[in-house]
């Protein structure tokens, strides 16, 4: 339960953590909030050779909005997700799902950008991203290219981040006023991750469902978009016919690992009754 040996670096601003990266390449690992990453590193499932800290570099922190859209730092903490004025206003369901991770001394340290590179398919950021349609702003010594979330995850642990490349902010399009959303999460106790989790945003006009975007958490190897499942929703009047439709095609997506949350067909089912819940309650907050 001891890491290996490594060298710790404290960078002072983004070009310098990038250089560093390049310099030390393989053997190194950025360092954000470390709940994810020193656990692994205990367990010696990780064993780089170098940290680069981010902590000191201010430009990685920080929530705004710019011509309709949020920019979330990769720095900033899940706790300060939650306590945004900003975020409460324009995209409730950020806090929603944040509340939903782990506990408070996680959640003080741990950081939107670790949690949506980690690539661990039980956090519940990245199908977040994945219903907002966000993207991730990769910086490396070449500049910086932007990644929709949807095409980030390319299997557990494996992202479209390059080798010397930072994830240094989150984009999201801020929905329209009077969205509905939701994020439901089964999970065993609490401070676990999800058996299932889903989260739902959506748009209705007299009554009728005129978009819907659904994703799923730790139901298969990477978050999952569920767009059919979005598409069984539109021109409804969330009928059974039509949430049972939605519920079905997320089910259809779902390969789960059997494992101590559940056999497969249960955290199948589990996912598509989180599926359920997140509708009816998105849909009765749609204005
Ligand atoms: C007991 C426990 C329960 C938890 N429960 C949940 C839960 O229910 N849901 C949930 O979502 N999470 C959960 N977590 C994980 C927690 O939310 C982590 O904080 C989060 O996953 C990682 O964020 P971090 O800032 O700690 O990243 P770190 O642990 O520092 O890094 C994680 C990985 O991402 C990489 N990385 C970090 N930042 C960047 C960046 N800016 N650019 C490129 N790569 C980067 C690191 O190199 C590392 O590989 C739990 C953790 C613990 C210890």
């Amino acid at each position: 339960m001891i890491p290996g040996a490594f060298d710790y670096h404290r960078p002072a601003s983004l070009g310098e953590a990038i250089t560093l990266a390049n310099e030390l390449g393989d053997d190194a690992r950025v360092l954000a909030g470390g709940h994810s990453l020193i656990p692994m590193m205990k367990l010696r499932m990780a064993v780089p050779e170098h940290l680069i800290d981010l902590a000191d570099i201010d430009d990685l922190k920080g929530i705004d909005e710019r011509d309709g859209t949020l920019q979330i730092g990769a720095m900033t903490s899940q706790a300060e997700i939650i306590g945004s004025g900003l975020l409460a206003e324009r995209c409730p369901i950020l806090r929603e799902t944040a509340e939903q991770i782990a506990d408070p001394q996680i959640r003080n340290v741990g950081t939107i950008g670790g949690n949506v590179a980690n690539g661990d398919p039980g956090n519940d950021m990245p199908a977040l991203m994945q219903a907002l349609n966000a993207s991730y702003a990769l910086t490396g010594a070449g500049g910086t290219r932007e990644v929709p979330a949807r095409n980030f995850y390319e299997a557990a642990y494996f992202t479209a981040l390059e080798p010397g490349e930072v994830l240094s902010a989150i984009h999201i399009p801020i929905p329209p006023a009077g969205h509905g959303y939701a994020y439901e999460k089964q999970k065993r106790k609490v401070g676990d991750y999800a058996t299932a989790a889903a989260a739902v945003l959506l748009t209705m006009e007299g009554g009728v469902c005129t978009s819907a975007s659904i994703a799923l958490t730790n139901v298969g190897d990477t978050p999952l978009f569920a767009e059919a499942a979005g598409a069984a929703l539109v021109g409804s009047a969330f009928d059974e016919g039509a949430v049972g439709a939605a519920v079905s095609a997320a089910e259809a997506i779902a390969s789960p690992a059997e494992d101590g949350r559940g056999p497969v067909d249960f955290r199948t089912r589990v996912a598509g009754v989180m599926v359920r819940r997140a509708i009816g309650r998105a849909a009765s907050r749609a204005r």
